[in-house]
């Protein structure tokens, strides 16, 4: 099984992405992890991507292309995979198409998370994240049991500079720019499927797990 999460900064798929890949046992590839992992750990890669992360600014093509195209080479994606935040632009998705072309491969879905903006600002700004295992949280809406330290490692959770108002608004509209075209290039295809990302998290769960199993099965 082969499937794309789409959908603007802090619509939830991460949050999504979680729950899923429990139940599709398929691994869950986020180019944002990817990257913020780097940048943590100095190499070359996270040198490269950090000022670009820092602004809100997308990573270049060739180097997400690249790592992306690595990571779906490593055996565990070998039965299917779950692409969170990747792709983002319309020559990303092309790469991809020609990866898939390549390997003998095709996509099976697309999820498009529906959030407006001002509920994308609000979780935004909420949204905190475990600085050990890089676990999700909000403040309003998915709250920590002990203040400020993460219910499954215990590691600090903090929030990430970049869901600051200023680069959180940035980020939506390098998402209308650069992402948002996607929409109609997964449409084209008849790929894609929107799901109401404005509801609780476990109805978009819900709603998400109830297109898949209708594509499936
Ligand atoms: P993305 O990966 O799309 O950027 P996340 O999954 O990190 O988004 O979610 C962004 C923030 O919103 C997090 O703080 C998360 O806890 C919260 N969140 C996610 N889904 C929902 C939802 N359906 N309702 C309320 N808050 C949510
Ligand atoms: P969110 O889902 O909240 O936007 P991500 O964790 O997916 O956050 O991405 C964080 C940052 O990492 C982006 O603002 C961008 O700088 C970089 N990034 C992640 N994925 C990509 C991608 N596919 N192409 C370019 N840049 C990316
Ligand atoms: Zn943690």
């Amino acid at each position: 099984m082969r499937l794309i999460l789409l959908g603007p900064p802090n619509a939830g798929k991460g949050t999504q992405a979680k729950q899923m890949v429990e139940e599709l046992k398929v691994p869950q590839i986020s180019t944002g992890d990817i990257f913020r992992k780097n940048i943590k750990e100095g190499t070359p890669l996270g040198v490269k991507a950090k000022n670009y992360l820092d602004e809100g600014l997308l990573v270049p093509d060739e180097l997400v292309v690249q790592i992306v195209n690595d990571r779906l080479d490593q055996d565990d994606c070998r039965n299917g995979f779950l692409l969170d935040g990747f792709p983002r632009t319309v020559a990303q998705a092309k790469a991809l198409d020609s990866y898939l072309e390549k390997n003998n491969l095709n996509l099976d879905l697309v999820l498009n998370i529906h959030v407006e903006k001002d509920t994308l600002i609000k979780r935004a700004i909420g949204r905190r994240v475990c600085k050990s295992c890089g676990a999700t949280y909000h403040i309003d809406f998915q709250p920590v049991q002990i203040d400020g330290i993460c219910d499954s490692c215990g590691g600090n959770v903090v929030q990430r500079d970049d869901d600051k108002k200023e680069t959180a608004e940035k980020r939506i509209q390098v998402y209308m720019d650069e992402t948002q075209p996607l929409i109609e290039y997964y449409q084209s295809k008849s790929l894609l499927k929107t799901i109401n990302g404005e509801q609780e998290i476990s109805q978009v769960t819900d709603d998400i797990m109830k297109e898949v199993k209708e594509n499936f099965q």
